[in-house]
Parts: structure tokens; C-alpha cells; sequence
């Protein structure tokens, strides 16, 4: 309708007005999403976009929000989360998506780690015929491929399955996928070798799409992480598409002091002209089970009835315990692990504080908490962990380098989907100065836009599309911690998406101004591939 206004207004004759303003973001600190040091003035929102960014004019405006000692930056971009409960969900309040907006995020990744379906137009279609609160940015995803394929099987695709492979992500990319990811960590896509997935992504890369992945190895679990890292490089470099390597880390005791040979590793790729990134969230801590963390693979096999038949069995028990010991080891012993789930009488606790209670060894209290079941017994009663396996030497590090953006990696049960920003902001920012705060900005908005091809998004220029935040330095501030996860992060005063106010006073509207940010149709598409979003 409004087009079609603009249309008539166009053919009714040459009388341009100026035009009327909707939004002035009065008198605030502007950051422009660049390398640029930041103003003091005004920025001006006529429907979804930005007409203006410059000094003070005392343009009249529909809505004015006073913005004097605050920060005004283009709205954050999260390269890497996990947001799908919200955005998926029945709930309408849900698909806001709060825990991002509340953090000043106006437009997320979704379909990363492998998990975005090929089918791109159709989920487009119902994220929004739904409502969503963010702006999405999807990918098709090799998880989602390799099983609609080959389902879960530990083998090599046949011809013509590698031949479905390639189809179903040259599809997503016709339907406006920004590229593909994959999630190499995880069955079964662990299953495939680095020829597979190359060949799988030059479908992205030929269309003009990026390489995105949750690599193979962050630790010493199986080929170790600098060849894992050589590996996405090598993928990207014969898919021809450019590589970004998701929350990147040097995982687990035996890493630790290693982030400067992975820097040297992604230098020497980008020194070689090699279009190649990563994202980082900002907690030394990754959230785990104690289960999933400490037992062995084939002791978990098979349902919890099995794994706590092998914990009565003695031999078994004693083959369990020596790798449980080697599992611990490798995670920084027991004082590193906290027990996170709630209402648990080791809540809160470490895993050496409750063993030195129970007078036991660490990896016996480890098995007693396996072994309580839950109220239905299908399950343990409470193995959540926060699970401390990095540290700040090698994350300062990496989030020094100027082609590291941020990426919350937010999944349900760790603070870092609803905190990343505000806590990369809180502590790296204002109390350990690791970085500038225009270089969190422009980590957080502009830099991911570029790589991301998100047209429009991410600076604050007149004619770039109105997602904008406003910030009280003082205030902007993370409540999520690992015994609570999902405590909204304070501070943000004003959040526009599309030029609507979706937060304002740090409350939701209840707006539902996301849109999904779907590609132009890549040259050779069918004209088939119709498109449901606009970038
Ligand atoms: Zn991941």
C-alpha cells in the first residue's frame, strides 16, 4: 500500500514534499557502525528508513526521543545465534524475540551450525505471516541436507546422493540463503570428509554465498583445532566462497595458549587474499551436561536405562571411571565445572565443592548426580553445567583482531543469549578495556553486515533501513548469569526495527517489525524461485 502511495504520488506530478518525519533520535552520541569517531546530533527516520545522520537541525518529527548522553549505533547484528525456541514459537510474545532485543539486537543469523532448511521461501513465508521481532538472516544448512539425503548413516554419499546434496543448496540459495553452514562437530554431518563438504558448498559459492561453520574440532577431540581451522579455510577456498569460522575458541586445558598459532593460521589465509572471519562470545564458560561433558560416548548410548544399568555394573563402572578421569582432566578438573541446573541440592555449587561434601573422589559425586533420575525416571535429575574451559588470554586475543565480529552462539540454559552484547560491552569494554568501544560497535553492526551481504544494514546512513538502537552507557548491563539464564539485560532505552519502536524504556512494544533478509536470486536460478522477504 504504501509503494503503491509512493507510485501515485510519483505519476501525480514533479511536487515533491520533503518528507515528513516519523522519528528524530534527538542530540545523542552517534556511532556509525564504521571506523569513523562518533558525532553528536540527530538521526532522522522517515517509514522504515534513515533520511538523515548529522548534526542537530530541530526537525519536527511525529515522535522525538530524547537521546542527549546516550549512545545511538545501528541496531547489533548476532553472527551466531541459536534463537529458534523464540522465533518458532506458538507464542507471539515469544517470537519477539526478548532475550535479543532487550540486549539492543535488531537482526539475527538463524540456520547456522548446519541446522537451516533448504526449503528458504516457504519459511520465509511463515516466519512472516507469523510476526517476528527480529530481522532474520537465514542459511541453508548441511545438517538439514545431508540427513533429508542420506538420513543418519557414517558413510560417504553415493553419485547421486552427493548430486542431491548439491541441489537441495543450490535451491536455498535461489531462494535467498546468504550461504551455507555447517555444524562438522555434530552427527552425522561429522560423517562427511572435507571433499564432501566442498563440493556441497561451491553450490553456495558459485551463487555468490559465504561458507559459515561450527568446525570440526575447537579442542583435541579428534583431528585438533588448528587442522580443523585449516580445514574450513580449504573448504572455502575450493568452494570459492568466502569462510566464516562461528564462536571461535581455544577449547579445554590442552589448548590453552593457543589462540595466537589459530590467529597466525587465519592470517596467513587472509594475508594469501582469502576472505576468511569468525565471531566470538564473550564467557570463558561453554554450557554443557555433566553427562554429555564427562561420560564416554558408548556409556551413553542407548537411553538412560542402559547408562545407569552400566553405572551398577562394576567392571563397566571401572571403564567408565578411567575415561571420566581423562574427560575431567581435559576440562580443567573439577573446580571449573558448576552445577547449573535448579532445584538441585548441588545447585550453584562446583563439582569439587560437592565431592569434598560427599567425601567422595570428583568423578564419583560426577557419577552419583548421573545416577539420581528425575521425578519420571527417564532421566538424571538435574546434570546442567557451566563449564569453565577457556581463558581470558587466549579470548582477549581473539577479540582484538579487527575481523572478529560478535556472535552470541545463544541457546537455552546459557546466559549468552540473553547477555552477549551487554556483557562483551560491561566487562571487556568499560572494565577491561580489551577493546574500543567504537570497535565493539563496529564488531557488532557494520563489520557483520559487509560479510553477511546484509544490503543497507548496519551503519546509520540517510537511505540505510531504520534499525537503530539507543543506549544508556551507564546502564547498558547483563542480569543473566549461570544459575539464572534467562534474565532480560537492562539499559537499552530505545530499540527501531524497520523504523519501529520495538523497545523503548528497556520494555517491548509488542511490534513485530522483523523481516527476513532473503538475497536477489542468484544468476541461473529458476525464475521459479520466489522470493517472500526484501533486503
Ligand atoms: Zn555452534
Amino acid at each position: 500500500m504504501k509503494h503503491l502511495l509512493a507510485l501515485l504520488a510519483t505519476v501525480a506530478g514533479p511536487a515533491v514534499a520533503a518528507p515528513t518525519i516519523d522519528v528524530v533520535i534527538r542530540g545523542g552520541t552517534i556511532y556509525a557502525g564504521d571506523d569513523a569517531p562518533p558525532i553528536t546530533g540527530d538521526v532522522e527516520i522517515a517509514g522504515d528508513r534513515i533520511v538523515y545522520v548529522g548534526p542537530s537541525r530541530r526537525t519536527t518529527a511525529s515522535r522525538v526521543i530524547d537521546a542527549r548522553g546516550q549512545i545511538v549505533a545501528p541496531g547489533f547484528i548476532d553472527a551466531h545465534p541459536h534463537p529458534d525456541s523464540y522465533i518458532r514459537s506458538p507464542d507471539r510474545t515469544a517470537r519477539l524475540n526478548l532475550p535479543w532485543l532487550a540486549q539492543g539486537v535488531s537482526t539475527i543469523v538463524a540456520g547456522v551450525d548446519g541446522g537451516g532448511t533448504p526449503d528458504v521461501a516457504d519459511d520465509a513465508r511463515r516466519l512472516t505471516a507469523a510476526g517476528i521481532g527480529t530481522n532474520v538472516v537465514p542459511f541453508v544448512g548441511f545438517g538439514a541436507v545431508r540427513a533429508r539425503v542420506l538420513g543418519q548413516d557414517a558413510r560417504a554419499p553415493t553419485a547421486a546422493e552427493l548430486a542431491g546434496e548439491k541441489a537441495l543448496v543450490a535451491k536455498g540459495m535461489c531462494e535467498g540463503a546468504t550461504g551455507f553452514s555447517t555444524g562438522l562437530f555434530y552427527a552425522p554431518q561429522s560423517f562427511a570428509t572435507t571433499d564432501e563438504v566442498a563440493a556441497v558448498a561451491a553450490e553456495a559459492g558459485r551463487r555468490g554465498g559465504m561458507y559459515d561453520t561450527h568446525q570440526r574440532d575447537e579442542s583435541n577431540y579428534t583431528i585438533g583445532l588448528l587442522a580443523s581451522t585449516r580445514e574450513a579455510i580449504e573448504i572455502g577456498r575450493r568452494a570459492g566462497a568466502p569462510v566464516h569460522i562461528a564462536h571461535l575458541k581455544a577449547l579445554g586445558v590442552d589448548l590453552h595458549g593457543q589462540a595466537p598459532a589459530l590467529i597466525a593460521t587465519i592470517e596467513a589465509a587472509r594475508a594469501r587474499g582469502q576472505d576468511v572471519t569468525a565471531d566470538q562470545y564473550p564467557y570463558l564458560a561453554s554450557g554443557s551436561a555433566v553427562d554429555a561433558a564427562l561420560l564416554p560416548r558408548w556409556a551413553s548410548d542407548g537411553g538412560y536405562a542402559k547408562v545407569r544399568a552400566r553405572l551398577a555394573d562394576q567392571p563397566t563402572l571401572a571403564r567408565i571411571r578411567a575415561e571420566m578421569r581423562e574427560n575431567l582432566r581435559r576440562r580443567g578438573g573439577a573446580a571449573s565445572i558448576l552445577l547449573t541446573s535448579a532445584g538441585q541440592p548441588w545447585t550453584g555449587r562446583t563439582l569439587a565443592q560437592v565431592a569434598t561434601t560427599w567425601r567422595l573422589d570428583p568423578v564419583d559425586a560426577a557419577i552419583r548426580i548421573i545416577a539420581t533420575p528425575d521425578v519420571a525416571g527417564t532421566g538424571p535429575a538435574g546434570v546442567g553445567i557451566a563449564s569453565v574451559n577457556m581463558i581470558d588470554r587466549d579470548v582477549d586475543l581473539i577479540m582484538r583482531q579487527p575481523w572478529v565480529m560478535t556472535g552470541s552462539d545463544g541457546s537455552d540454559g546459557h546466559p549468552r543469549q540473553y547477555a552477549t552484547f551487554p556483557r562483551k560491552y560491561r566487562t571487556y569494554v568499560r572494565e577491561r578495556r580489551v577493546i574500543a568501544l567504537r570497535d565493539f560497535i563496529r564488531r557488532s553492526t557494520g563489520l557483520t553486515a559487509d560479510k553477511y551481504r546484509i544490503v543497507d544494514r548496519g551503519y546509520l546512513r540517510a537511505g540505510t533501513f531504520a534499525d537503530v538502537v539507543v543506549l544508556d552507557p551507564d546502564a547498558y548491563a547483563p542480569h543473566a548469569d549461570y544459575l539464572h539464564p534467562t534474565v532480560p539485560s537492562v539499559g537499552v532505552r530505545a530499540l527501531l526495527v524497520n523504523g519501529r519502536v520495538a523497545l523503548i524504556d528497556g520494555k517491548p512494544t509488542g511490534v513485530a517489525a522483523g523481516r527476513v533478509l532473503l538475497r536477489p536470486t542468484p544468476a541461473g536460478c529458476p525464475s521459479s524461485s520466489k522470493q517472500a522477504g526484501t533486503r
